[in-house]
């Protein structure tokens, strides 16, 4: 578990001022790696703080995603994710369950792409989809039956 003053410590890092509210939703994303969305959050947070409101809550991810201390995912096209490990790695999601996992990336090189010094790449996400190791199973059965 992440304690509130590495808490604080990272949001300072990023230029984010540590309000009470900010730091209870960066302790959040920092000790639950399973990249929620600004529901799971708000749901997450909301009994122990009465005072959040969801637009805090969607504020605060996108303040915190435009100063870097998170990434911003739109591998699940309903629903924005974020995730508190800004490491470079890939994600994958599941289709049948949606939880989305961190897939290490191999290398660098594995994404090389060539810019032809035309563009200036300021960010990237590799997304892959398919099956959880829980799921592939089920889906294969369903996909069998259909
Ligand atoms: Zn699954
Ligand atoms: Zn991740």
């Amino acid at each position: 578990m992440k304690n509130q003053h590495e808490v604080i410590a990272k949001l300072e890092q990023f230029g984010v001022k540590p309000s009470l509210q900010r730091i209870a939703i960066m302790d959040y994303l920092m000790n639950n790696l399973v990249h929620p969305t600004v529901d799971t959050v708000f749901s997450s947070l909301s009994a122990s703080i009465p005072t959040l409101s969801k637009t805090t809550v969607y504020s605060t991810l996108k303040l915190l995603a435009q100063q870097g201390a998170v990434l911003e995912l739109n591998i699940d096209d309903k629903n924005v994710r974020y995730d508190a490990n800004i490491s470079r790695h890939a994600h994958f999601r599941c289709k049948f369950c949606g939880s989305v996992h961190d897939l290490p990336l191999a290398s660098l090189d594995a994404v090389a792409v060539e810019t032809a010094g035309k563009f200036v790449i300021t960010e990237s996400q590799l997304y892959c989809k398919g099956y959880c190791d829980s799921c592939k199973d089920k889906a294969e059965s369903v996909a069998r039956s259909a």
